[in-house]
Parts: structure tokens; C-alpha cells; sequence
């Protein structure tokens, strides 16, 4: 496997080089509103250990990874009243994934509501980004 390299967007936006609309963070994890979301909501959460993808990360960096996408995933199902929720992860190019560094999408659903394309669907306004990611935060807060 290629090496991390830690030029990745994502490692810049955890080292504080990029801005982001986050939704979350500790010393563990950040959660930030993905630039071309597939719909609205759309949420990625990193780990802040550095790996390409899943096949490269520490187990314990699984596990707190996706202990904090459970709890995220849940609040952004509220915040948007989704009917149900994507969670995605890609591992290497030919799988889709083109930030290399470990993520998971989260993509709230909707009952007739066809998803935007997977990094294709343009970028969205940063002010309606804010505005979701203000919903999310204050639906964890609820749940905490
Ligand atoms: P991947 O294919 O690696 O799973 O997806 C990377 C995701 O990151 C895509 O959905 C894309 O829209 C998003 N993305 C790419 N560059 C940036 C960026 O600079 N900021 C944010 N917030 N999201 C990004």
C-alpha cells in the first residue's frame, strides 16, 4: 500500500492550515460538513491519527472513529429528520475514495429525494453549510 502522506486536505483541515464548517471535535476526532454534500447534512468524520483509509488505521482508531459516527450519524438523522442515513468509507482510488486520509461519510436520506453525485454535485453556499452544521451541533447537544 502507498504511505500516508500527510499533504491530504483532511490532515490540513485537522492541523487547523484550511478552514471547514465543523460540526465536532476532540482530541480524537473532527466532524466537518463535506464541501459538495450529496445531500444536505452530509457530514465526515476523521480521525485525527493519520492513515490512508481503514486498512492502514489502528484498531483503536476504528473504534473510537466509529463509536463517534454513531453518535454523530445519530444527531444529523435529527437535525435533518432524514429518513434514513448513508454511511460510507472507500478504501483506495479504484473504490472511490480521493482523500487519503481515513474519513466516513454520513448522507442523511429522504423518501424520494435522489442523492447528488459522490464528490460530483458541485460546491455548496459555506453560509447554508454553517447553517447545517449549527442544526447538527445543537442536536447533539440534545442527545448528550
Ligand atoms: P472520498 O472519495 O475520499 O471518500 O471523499 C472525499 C470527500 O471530501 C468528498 O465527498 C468531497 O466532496 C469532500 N471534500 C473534498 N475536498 C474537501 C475540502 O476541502 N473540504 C471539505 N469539507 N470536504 C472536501
Amino acid at each position: 500500500m502507498v504511505s500516508y502522506d500527510s499533504a491530504n486536505i483532511f490532515a490540513k483541515i485537522i492541523r487547523g492550515e484550511i478552514p471547514a464548517v465543523k460540526v465536532y471535535e476532540d482530541d480524537d476526532i473532527l466532524a466537518f460538513m463535506d464541501v459538495m454534500p450529496q445531500s444536505d447534512g452530509h457530514t465526515l468524520v476523521v480521525p485525527k491519527a493519520p492513515s490512508r483509509n481503514l486498512l492502514d488505521a489502528d484498531p483503536e482508531t476504528v473504534t473510537t472513529l466509529f463509536a463517534a459516527v454513531q453518535r454523530i450519524a445519530s444527531a444529523v438523522k435529527n437535525a435533518f429528520n432524514a429518513d434514513g442515513l448513508m454511511i460510507v468509507q472507500y478504501n483506495e482510488a479504484p473504490a472511490g475514495q480521493t482523500v487519503f486520509h481515513l474519513h466516513v461519510h454520513i448522507v442523511p436520506c429522504f423518501e424520494g429525494i435522489e442523492l447528488r453525485g459522490h464528490a460530483t454535485g458541485g460546491f455548496a453556499d459555506p453560509d447554508i453549510l454553517a447553517k447545517h452544521a449549527a442544526r447538527i451541533r445543537a442536536a447533539l447537544q440534545k442527545d448528550s
